[in-house]
């Protein structure tokens, strides 16, 4: 079981079972919606997750059809992706309270990087 929180702590979840293989994210839209050059992010079962406390403080919003960025309304730490596939999340590494022993195996939209983002590591490198 693993657990996660926004900044503010209001909003908390659980994710049971396995997390997918996780990615480095360089795409304009998780850029925008983190700050950050980069975001850590990996697929859960939406069976697998759950938020235990502050639900009603996620809000909702769609970056592009059928993408829909769940937040902390107080926050604005950014926690998951909802997809076309209602079967799964994108589940945002950053928030994680706990490890989930598992590494990124790729940077991904290389083809939106910020030019000033620097790679260091080895991991492949997809458009
Ligand atoms: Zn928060
Ligand atoms: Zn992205």
């Amino acid at each position: 079981m693993l657990q996660g929180s926004c900044l503010c702590g209001s909003v908390r979840y659980e994710v049971q079972g396995e997390i997918g293989p996780s990615v480095h994210c360089h795409c304009v839209q998780c850029r925008k919606a983190s700050g950050a050059s980069v975001t850590t992010n990996a697929s859960v079962a939406a069976s697998d997750f759950r938020f235990v406390e502050g639900e009603a403080d996620v809000g909702e919003f769609e970056s592009s059809p059928g993408n829909i960025r769940c937040f902390c309304t107080k926050c604005g730490s950014p926690l998951i992706k909802r997809t076309a596939d209602p079967s799964k999340l994108r589940l945002r590494l950053g928030t994680l309270d706990s490890d989930p022993k598992t590494e990124p195996a790729a940077h991904i939209f290389l083809r939106s990087k910020a030019p000033w983002t620097v790679i260091t590591d080895d991991l492949p490198q997809h458009d």
